[in-house]
């Protein structure tokens, strides 16, 4: 059983294993694994189905891209888990052990971190995870609208206030 041994806010991150990866219960096991690991706390989960619609609205972002097709319909294919995770730099973190977006320079650059070792594709790429702290806020907005960001970010200033 690991520690938990927080010093500052946790903060939130959006985490998504993706329909490649929660497909086969092996890699879920591993990327769950890696979270656990990690000292991540698991805030929420929650497994869901996207429509196309859904799918479009997250990438919007990137629509006109020569991927965006595979990608919503890659998105919309299968059932996905998505979680809120919490750590002292959870948004970097997350990042770091996902590794690289695109397989090939995942495997060769960062072997060791979730794409690296079971992402298939370029686009069947195991994981998300929110880029900043402001798309974190967006993502789990979107993911768990009932959840009260503010409320947590207020609980945390209150627990590790310093100073009188
Ligand atoms: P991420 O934040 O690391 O997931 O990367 P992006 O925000 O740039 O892209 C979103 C998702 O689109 C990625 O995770 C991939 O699934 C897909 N994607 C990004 N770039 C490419 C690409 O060059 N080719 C393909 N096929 N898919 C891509
Ligand atoms: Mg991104």
């Amino acid at each position: 059983m690991s520690m938990f041994c927080w010093t500052r806010p946790l903060q939130l991150t959006l985490a998504l294993i993706k329909p490649d990866a929660l497909a086969h219960p092996i890699i879920f096991e591993a990327v769950h694994k890696k979270i656990l690991e990690n000292n991540f706390l698991i805030v929420r989960s929650k497994e869901l189905y996207w429509g196309s619609t859904d799918s479009q609205k997250f990438y919007c972002e990137h629509s006109g891209r020569f991927f965006y097709q595979r990608l919503v319909e890659f998105m919309s294919s299968g059932p996905m888990q998505a979680y809120i995770l919490a750590h002292e730099d959870a948004v970097q973190l997350w990042r770091s052990l996902m590794g690289p977006t695109k397989v090939f320079r995942a495997r060769l650059m960062a072997p060791g971190t979730v794409r690296g070792d079971l992402g298939l594709t370029d686009t069947r790429n195991t994981t998300h995870g929110s880029d900043s702290k402001e798309s974190a806020c967006r993502e789990i907005a979107f993911f768990f609208p009932e959840f009260s960001l503010n409320y947590w970010y207020q609980e945390q200033e209150i627990l590790y206030r310093t100073g009188p």
